[in-house]
């Protein structure tokens, strides 16, 4: 008998947190490993946000909450969504869950069953696939190309459109490449969903972390239409370096959202109950922490794009967003993950094989990582490249 569920037998692990923790194994062991591996901050949380969550569990917040998550937090983050996202959402259509992960994993399984497509931009997060695959549900790839920088056009969304269509997933700023849609880029998307009533799955875990002239903007704040089309996602691990509080959040069409909140009822119930008046405190407190680090990824991300366009052999579209390079390894003429395992195993650089994204001819460097370890990772980086 096959104890594990066909779908689930056929899944891969998660590379992204695998190598993450390979690097950190190491280094336990005392190997000089320059991680570039952690789509991580590598800040600790504000303090006002931890203070607030432990006067909660002074207080007595040690319960069962609402299954969505605390009113205060579901009014708070419905605000945030009008007024910086430009999108009204109301609260009822807002559920807390534990983590973006989670909250993407609820809005797929709420929205597709068996057979139902659905289409990813590649180079894309390493999760997407997996969830839909674990709902039975197909991934359908669209391979983005690197000249129109990474980004899905409406031409390409229409042709990959099928009867079985069901949704799209955004990712904007974009987990591996970097590439930020512009409103107008959105606008073009949301016309073609809305021509055949496509579902928007609008991941914006990264929204606060932009550069230069990017903007961020939210594809459901296109109309009250599109909006009633889109599953708007975003959380508190990238911008508040909260990764290890597992707080995401999902605003949703209300009958999506009703589904996620009985779904979440029978899995994990509410998040945990301190943690969220923590949230509640970076939303309300001050932000000069995150435009800090936002300012700080910047300089390592300028330092980074002089040094990787001076290596041979490889390229890279300039990131607008996130913390990420995604590094064109494809003249080199080794594929992504013999080329992460030897360079690990030659230089002790951990960085992220293309292939965990849908992109086999790249390498994922996340620069949430300090400038030191930057500078000490290139120079091996580099030498590597120049040996191969
Ligand atoms: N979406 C993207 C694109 C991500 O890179 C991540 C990173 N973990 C997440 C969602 C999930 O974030 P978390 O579960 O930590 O809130
Ligand atoms: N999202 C981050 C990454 O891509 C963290 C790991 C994960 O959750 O997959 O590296």
């Amino acid at each position: 008998m096959e104890f594990v569920a066909e779908t689930i037998a056929d899944l891969t692990p998660s590379v992204t947190l695998s190598i993450t923790s390979e690097a950190k194994r190491l280094r336990e062991e005392g190997v000089n490993v320059c991680s570039f591996g952690a789509g991580e901050p590598d800040y600790d949380t504000p303090q006002h946000i931890k203070n607030a969550a432990i006067e909660a569990l002074q207080g007595g917040e040690t319960k069962y909450t609402a299954v969505s998550g605390v009113m205060p937090l579901r009014k708070l983050i419905s605000k945030k969504l009008r007024e910086e996202n430009h999108c009204n959402y109301e609260p009822e259509q807002i559920s807390v869950n534990c983590g973006a992960k989670h909250s993407v994993f609820n809005a797929i399984m709420a929205c597709c069953d068996a057979g139902d497509e659905v289409i990813i931009p590649a180079p894309y997060w390493t999760s997407y696939p997996e969830m839909v695959r674990a709902v039975g549900a197909e991934p359908v790839f669209v391979e983005t190309k690197k000249e129109n920088g990474w980004k899905i056009t409406a031409e390409e969304f229409d042709a990959a459109m099928s009867g079985a269509t069901k949704m799209i997933i955004i990712n904007s700023p974009n987990n591996p490449t970097g590439a930020v849609y512009t409103r107008e880029e959105l606008e073009k998307l949301a016309a073609v969903a809305q021509s055949e009533d496509i579902l928007i799955l609008s991941d914006e875990i990264y929204e606060k972390i932009v550069y230069g002239e990017a903007e961020h903007a939210s594809i459901a704040s296109v109309s009250p239409e599109v909006r009633d089309l889109t599953i708007t996602i975003n959380g508190f691990s990238k911008a508040y370096a909260m990764t290890g509080w597992r707080i995401g959040y999902t605003a949703a069409p209300e009958p999506i959202a009703k589904a996620i909140d009985t779904l979440q009822s029978h899995s994990t119930s509410n998040v945990c109950s301190f943690a969220q008046y923590g949230a509640i405190a970076a939303l309300t407190g001050d932000q000069t922490e995150v435009e800090d680090m936002v300012a700080e990824y910047d300089i390592r991300r300028q330092y980074m794009l002089g040094r990787l366009e001076a290596i041979p052999n490889v390229s890279v579209v300039e990131p607008q967003g996130a913390f990420y390079f995604l590094v064109d390894i494809e003249k080199m003429g080794i594929k992504s993950v013999n080329f992460a395992e030897k360079l690990l195993s030659h230089e002790k650089v951990a960085a992220v094989p293309g292939a965990a994204f849908g992109h086999d001819f790249s390498i994922r460097l996340s620069y949430a990582t300090s400038l030191p370890v930057i500078k000490d990772g290139l120079d091996r980086f580099e030498a590597f490249c120049r040996k191969h």
